[in-house]
């Protein structure tokens, strides 16, 4: 499972810093996930629920914020938001020739402890 190994290393790059800056105990940890990244943030939920008993997690909360992909069509310059259904398609002229960028972000944004 994607999102468990994703989980797991999140945890460990956290776990790692906080020992360098005397941290015990993580309060909060919030994630930034790109919509390409395929990351589901249930899955990420779970994974995390089920990692953090016994860990500096155990009391720690996740939050989540999606970043959607930005799409430019070449042919009528319009500017749009990927939308959930993956659309590589224009919704002002049905062209194909996208440009996406973004979406593909996931990292740490911040985490909480003392
Ligand atoms: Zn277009």
């Amino acid at each position: 499972m994607h999102e468990l190994t994703l989980m797991q290393s999140v945890l460990q790059t956290v776990e790692q810093d906080a020992a360098q800056h005397g941290i015990n105990r993580i309060n909060k940890v919030k994630l930034v996930i790109g919509q390409l990244t395929m990351a589901l943030p249930d899955s990420l939920i779970f994974a995390f629920e089920a990692l953090k008993p016994g860990t500096m997690f155990s009391d720690a909360s996740l939050i989540i914020e999606e970043r959607h992909a930005q799409c430019t069509c070449h042919s009528c310059q319009q500017e749009y938001k990927l939308d959930d259904y993956f659309q590589f398609v224009c919704p002002t002229c049905g062209s194909t020739d996208i440009e996406v960028e973004g979406g593909k972000e996931l990292y740490i944004d911040y985490y909480e402890g003392d």
